[in-house]
């Protein structure tokens, strides 16, 4: 049974990772992902079928158009033995080694799988998009804390899976995610202005020579704004605090309201209890492990970005990290991005070092190590939650 899986995973790996090529080319160059179909970037000849086909086409093309010749790069071969590869393991990993606890059998945990499967592919392309570009494409964020939100209402994982959160706290998510919302509108309507609004054409993105050796021609770099470029980041970073201001605000309230007037708390603990409201609240329960794990992902990043630049007076973080960090809350729960924060500057770090002495560099993309680290911390969350517990003499709960 489980060879037949792999057999199907792996090709369902190289067909996504071949879709991934796609997203990684088109979603940084603003192009649609759906039209026009594939097309040789040299000489624009559309890509026929039977050369589109994954790790196969471009083994038998030996790397070139088959029109042009013009050479393929070798990254597209890579993209998806490597997407095959992740889905193969992330299925080893949960069903053979047993490396999770509460996941059960496949044709149980499906969904978790496929929403976890999803989650690393879209890492995949998140990285791929930010080591070239210095951005991490939104869209492959959005789309992933989607499948997280929806698989966490319709198909709760067990509570080691998708770690469950306390009926006050879901209820505080519920009203962040109702002021992020607000907060979105604000903007829209013009009534709060977006940070950094300016930076975007004058420091955000710079087109830089690259005049190294094998990598010449022309590549968008992002560089964190600074005083220099006319706008003063301390002041910009206060237009991201307002934003979130009313998302604070209103989880607030609701915790205050809890805390205070029982009648609020007692309802908030009915809604939740399976033997009053069935099935209901099991489907609620997983909805608010997904949605406050997507808050506490990208808060993370956030506070530390609007943390950093208040201190240091200079862009720290990209809001694309947020979002990346968010989409690992969002199919995982709260835990994995918690983990996930401790322990990407570790990789980044050492990896920075031997930048450092190599070459002088003014920052690092900082995706590929959160993308890297929370995978790890996927794989390897019951070990290292047991460490994080016996560390800080936290019993788990009975
Ligand atoms: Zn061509």
């Amino acid at each position: 049974m489980d060879v037949m899986w792999l057999v199907f995973f792996a090709l369902l790996g190289a067909c996504v990772g071949s879709f991934l090529n796609v997203v990684i080319w088109r979603l940084p160059r603003g192009e649609s992902i759906v039209f026009p179909s594939s097309h040789c970037p040299a000489c624009g000849r559309p890509i026929r079928w039977f050369d589109n086909v994954p790790l196969v086409s471009w083994l038998v093309l030996r790397g070139r158009c088959r029109a042009c010749h013009a050479p393929i790069s070798p990254r597209y071969l890579l993209i998806e033995a490597a997407t095959a590869a992740m889905v193969v393991g992330l299925y080893v990993a949960y069903y053979m080694l047993d490396l999770r606890d509460g996941l059960g059998a496949f044709n149980e945990s499906w969904p978790t799988f496929l929403a976890h499967a999803a989650l690393w592919c879209g890492l995949l392309a998140c990285a791929a998009v930010d080591v070239e570009h210095w951005i991490v494409p939104l869209e492959v964020c959005w789309f992933v804390s989607l499948v997280g939100l929806v698989v966490g209402a319709v198909a709760p994982p067990d509570a080691a899976i998708l770690p469950r959160v306390s009926p006050v706290v879901g209820a505080m998510g519920v009203a962040a995610a109702v002021g992020l919302g607000a907060a979105m509108l604000l903007t829209r309507w013009g009534l709060l202005r977006p940070s950094f609004i300016d930076a975007d054409d004058k420091a955000s993105t710079v087109t830089e020579e690259s005049n190294s050796p094998g990598k010449k021609g022309r590549r968008i770099v992002a560089v964190a704004a600074t005083k220099k470029d006319g706008i003063n980041p301390r002041v910009e970073i206060l237009h991201e605090v307002l934003f979130l201001a009313p998302a604070g605000a209103l989880a607030a309230a609701v915790a205050l309201l809890a805390a205070h007037v029982p009648a609020a708390g007692q309802w908030l603990n009915r809604l939740g209890d399976a033997g009053r409201t069935g099935p209901f609240a099991a489907h609620l329960g997983g909805f608010q492990a997904a949605l406050v794990g997507y808050l506490v992902g990208g808060l993370w990043i956030w506070g530390m970005r609007i943390g950093g630049t208040l201190a240091f007076g200079k862009e720290a973080m990209g809001l694309g990290d947020v979002h990346l960090l968010a989409a690992v809350g969002a199919v995982t729960g709260w835990i994995v991005p918690s983990l996930t924060f401790f322990a990407a500057p570790v990789l980044g770090l050492l990896w920075g070092l031997r930048l450092m002495l190599s070459r002088r560099q003014r920052e690092l993309p900082y995706g590929p190590w959160l993308a890297v680290a929370a995978g790890a911390v996927m794989i390897f969350h019951d070990p290292l939650l047991a460490a994080m517990q016996a560390a800080f003499h936290i019993s788990p709960a009975p």
